[in-house]
């Protein structure tokens, strides 16, 4: 449920909001749908209550011309009813359509502008010193036979690639790590359906059905692939309410995201960087409302406990307003060094949704605390009524940049590759990829 008399009621902040984030949502004609909208609703509750008073007079005693009146009467109001609510159901439709492009409000600290406006948090480590010249990932993996992308441009197409001998051994080990660490902080594992229904994707904020989608659809079905694990955790507990005491929930899913990568030509698309298809460990958060600072906080503090037991050198940026998608209300990034590009690239990101996904999918909880349970009893003797919980995501691995990252900062002079302490154990114990 969009609250849209929220946003009728707060329409100077939601414009404000729109341009700090530099949307191109139509506010003046999601309110000019609401209105019409909500004028429609009056009008076929009205002829509902025509019909029912015509249905109540035909129970008593009738001349039989009256009773013959009443029929003609009820069946023209029936037919006008179905006209009604079919333009309702029409408008409903153009309205959730319109409302899908308004983005989430923004947090007070987030930085206002582009890119160049997101500001560092925290920087980890420092640059590893190289005494020999630095190869990139691609070089690396010829060399060590690890990649093969011209065969998959010719099975797929171009932005595809096969992992091949050690690479393999990497992707399982940093997902199995990576689970097994964020298990052990209280998280549910959970591997999820790949294809979803368009609906669901919508409801979390993403939007298959515009032009430059990231998002794959399925074609003669309502199914998409997913972009991210986030969409499937997300729908996990739609339309329905939690109990207090189960909050939070905090889940851990594997699983592959595929994306169409539109608009990114002219980006870094040498290599695993920017790719259709790869595999990635995604923490996901479901939380009541006034916690939901705190967990974003611990999400962004896990992801840079990852990020320095595997040694890398990054930092972690609070994104601008413009950078923050649709749902996001804050978005933390993490960016690494990555020797062969000769600059930062980035490996995660850590997003407060607030209650703009749960809005959508539905999903609420029922307060428990003390205070709130002793007044909903005093005002009326009832529970407490159900609230929007919060929702929130964060890249625990995504896979190939983090092999361009583990690839380019370990490598050696003698061509071979290091395995980081924390991944051997995950790796038969190989501690080096070295040429054959
Ligand atoms: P996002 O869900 O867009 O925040 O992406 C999460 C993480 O997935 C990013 O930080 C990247 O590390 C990774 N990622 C996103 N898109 C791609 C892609 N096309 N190819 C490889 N990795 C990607």
């Amino acid at each position: 449920t969009i609250d849209f008399k929220w946003i009728k009621d707060n329409k100077e902040a939601v414009a404000a909001n729109l341009k700090n984030r530099n949307s191109d949502a139509d506010l003046n004609l999601v309110l000019h749908l609401y209105d019409k909208m909500f004028t429609l609703q009056k009008e076929v509750e009205r002829v509902r209550g025509e019909r029912n008073a015509v249905a109540n007079k035909m129970k008593g005693k009738l001349e039989q011309s009256e009773r013959q009146r009443l029929i003609e009467e009820g069946k023209n109001l029936k037919e006008g009813l179905a006209a009604l609510e079919e333009d309702l159901a029409k408008l409903n439709d153009e309205l959730q359509q319109e409302a899908q492009c308004i983005p989430n409000m923004t947090h007070p600290d987030v930085p206002i502008g582009g890119e160049d406006c997101s500001t560092i948090r925290k920087m980890v480590g420092s640059s590893p010193k190289f005494s020999f010249p630095v190869k990139d990932h691609l070089q690396l993996g010829k060399e060590l036979d690890l990649f093969d992308f011209d065969a998959a441009a010719e099975v797929s197409g171009s932005k595809f690639y096969y992992l091949k001998n050690e690479a393999v051994l990497l992707e399982m080990a940093l997902v199995n790590w990576t689970l097994s660490e964020v298990m052990k902080r209280g998280f549910t594992p959970l591997t999820t359906p790949e294809l979803v229904r368009s609906s669901v994707v919508e409801k979390c904020g993403f939007q298959p059905r515009a032009n430059n989608t990231q998002i794959y659809s399925i074609a003669d079905s309502d199914q998409c692939l997913i972009g991210t694990a986030e969409i499937p955790v997300g729908g996990l507990h739609m339309d329905s309410i939690l109990s207090d005491s189960l909050l939070p929930l905090k889940y851990v899913a594997f699983s592959h995201c595929f994306r169409t990568e539109a608009g990114a030509a002219g980006t870094a698309t040498r290599g695993l960087y920017r790719v259709h298809q790869f595999s990635k460990v995604e923490m996901f958060i479901f939380c009541r409302p006034e916690e939901s600072e705190h967990y974003h906080q611990e999400l962004i503090t896990i992801e840079e406990d990852l990020f320095s037991s595997l040694g890398l050198h990054f930092k972690t940026l609070d994104m601008a307003s413009e950078d923050l998608g649709a749902p996001a209300y804050q978005k933390f990034d993490v960016e690494a060094w990555m020797p062969g590009l000769e600059r930062f690239g980035e490996i995660s990101s850590a997003s407060n949704c607030t209650d703009y996904q749960s809005r959508r999918l539905g999903i609420r909880y029922r307060p428990a605390s003390e205070a709130q349970a002793t007044s909903a009893k005093k005002s009326k003797g009832n529970l407490a009524p159900p609230q929007f919980v919060h929702t929130l995501n964060a890249t625990a691995c995504a896979v190939p940049r983090m092999i361009i990252c583990l690839l380019e900062n370990y490598q050696q002079e003698d061509g071979s590759v290091l395995i980081p302490e924390p991944l051997r154990p995950f790796m038969g114990g190989l501690s080096v990829i070295a040429r054959k």
